[in-house]
């Protein structure tokens, strides 16, 4: 049974065939599967999709949707967080963080909306979902400043160092089909090398395609294969790589970093695994 830490399955990209989506994960072995808000909009439906589908959910401003959030967007999920502190499917603040790749954005304001955000984690008592673009060193010093109980860092692709800087803060790595890219060296020496405790598996769908969806512009525009989506149903071959990285089997890889993701985020622990409406 795996665990996909990370996945945007409120995404409109799911809007057509999402109870298919979240029946082919079933299918696959993806048993458990958190779904971060990015912005205050989103809230509701992270929730709701969580309880609806038995699976669990956080809440949080991501850092690419700091400059169209409101002043009033930090209270607001204060609220969220109050009104939700009882809700066992609640299990993290996230997805947060900074992104320093993506030109334009106002770093300040990423900064301002990160320190309040891990304020609230620690208020909240709440382990946080980072999002680690170009921005580790920075990320990193605020956690120092403001310590929480850990969390993950998503979509890692950082330095060996960095990598074990967020583990000694309590932090696990979140691996997924960037991995799968034979290009994608420093990651794909990371997964393999790092403490098999300190990886949990995750897809980020539908964003970060692994290899086998992957679609250029060049193919899109020219209409072969029209949509590079990635879901959670492909967490078992993103598996393979890592899986194949590091000479394990497969069910070893599934239950290691479905506890690894247990102790990141310890309120996965407690989870009944479907809610009533679920198959
Ligand atoms: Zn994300």
């Amino acid at each position: 049974m795996w665990t996909d830490t990370h996945c945007h399955l409120d995404a409109a990209e799911f809007d057509a065939d999402r109870d298919a989506v979240i029946a082919r994960a079933r299918a696959a072995g993806v048993m458990q599967i958190v779904l971060p808000a990015v912005s205050r909009e989103n809230f509701d439906a992270v929730r709701q999709l969580a309880h609806v589908h038995g699976f669990a959910y956080a809440l949080g401003i991501h850092p690419m949707c700091v400059d169209r959030a409101r002043e009033d967007d930090l209270p607001a999920l204060r609220e969220a967080l109050a009104a939700h502190r009882g809700d066992a499917r609640l299990v993290a603040v996230g997805e947060i963080g900074l992104d320093h790749f993506v030109p334009g954005l106002d770093l300040a304001r990423q900064a301002l909306f990160y320190a309040a955000q891990l304020k609230l984690a620690r208020e909240f008592d709440l382990p946080v979902i980072l999002h680690v673009r170009k921005s580790a060193d920075t990320l990193l010093k605020h956690l120092r400043a403001t310590p929480v109980r850990g969390g993950i860092a998503h979509a890692f692709n950082g330095s060996e160092q960095q990598a074990q800087a967020f583990i000694g803060l309590g932090f696990k790595l979140g691996f997924g089909g960037a991995m799968t890219y034979p290009r994608a060296l420093q990651i794909r020496r990371l997964a393999a090398a790092l403490p098999l405790d300190a990886i949990v598996l995750e897809t980020d769908a539908p964003d970060i395609p692994p290899q086998w969806l992957y679609r250029s512009a060049e193919d899109r525009a020219s209409g072969h294969g029209q949509s590079g989506r990635n879901e959670p149903g492909e967490l078992p071959r993103i598996a393979q790589t890592l899986a194949a990285l590091r000479g394990l089997p497969l069910d070893v890889l599934a239950d290691a970093t479905s506890t690894n993701a247990r102790a990141a985020l310890p309120g996965l622990a407690v989870l009944p695994m479907h809610a009533g409406a679920a198959p």
